[in-house]
């Protein structure tokens, strides 16, 4: 044991000044196994590294037909769509936390492609959405729903301020972090307290949608007009088939 460390403190002086002696015989021997640690290193880097960057799973999406009762609240008879012809789309979002969720959204069954389309193309980018439940877990209603930011689509409601049904009301329309991105009266104001901080634009910030980005952009590949670009008042949270 003694000879050992003796020899280990050769070695790590010499090692100190390598330059200035000759190595001893006795030097060499644990070269070897210095060298033989040097090439393991990489090995076992290699063996930690190829499962660590483990990507997030694929976009996934489903369309499926939506029952009466997972809409209690938000369908009823007189509705102008009827719920046979409703849709519901089980996908992938990003969350605020960084990382893949998995969301509901009912929609019009003839713009399910549109759905799945925009949503891949901003997970993919991993734009982060708060989180996507149907209205009915606010038992539709919008206000709780836009307070909890929650993303929705169907609703059969009234467009905010008329008589007349919105694009809600015929699951052609989505409103998204509906707390970052507020409906904003023509005066600068919105209902949410919460809100309040995310009336101007354009600016920065998680899930915040401006004039001409990468979401409008996407909306509008597939048709899906932005309420941002509306006179008067602004519904930075809106989008719709066709615009309205
Ligand atoms: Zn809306």
């Amino acid at each position: 044991m003694k000879r050992a460390a003796a020899i280990a403190f050769v070695v790590l002086a010499s090692a100190a000044c390598a330059a200035a002696e000759e190595p001893a015989a006795s030097a060499d021997p644990p070269r070897e196994p210095a060298t033989v640690t040097a090439t393991a290193e990489p090995t076992s880097e290699r063996s930690t590294a190829t499962p660590s960057p483990t990507a997030p799973p694929a976009f996934t999406s489903k369309v499926s037909r939506v029952s009466r009762d997972r809409l209690p609240y938000s369908w009823r008879p007189g509705c102008p769509v009827h719920y046979r012809d409703l849709r519901l789309v089980t996908l992938s979002y990003w969350g605020f936390d960084g990382k893949p969720h998995t969301g509901e959204l009912v929609v019009r069954k003839t713009v399910t492609d549109d759905i799945e389309t925009v949503f891949k193309k901003l997970y993919d980018r991993r734009w982060p959405i708060r989180q996507m439940k149907l209205v009915d877990a606010y038992k539709a209603d919008d206000y709780d729903s836009i307070d909890a930011d929650n993303t929705s689509a169907f609703n059969c409601r009234r467009a905010t301020g008329s008589s007349n049904w919105s694009n809600h009301a015929y699951g052609e329309a989505i409103d998204v972090n509906p707390l970052e991105n507020p409906y904003v009266t023509a005066s600068g104001g919105t209902a949410h307290r919460n809100a309040k901080k995310f009336t101007k634009r354009p600016m920065k910030g998680k899930g915040v949608i401006n004039p001409g980005d990468r979401v409008v952009k996407t909306f509008a590949q597939v048709g899906w007009e932005w309420g941002g670009y509306w006179s008067g008042a602004k519904d930075y949270q809106h989008f719709s088939k066709g615009g309205g």
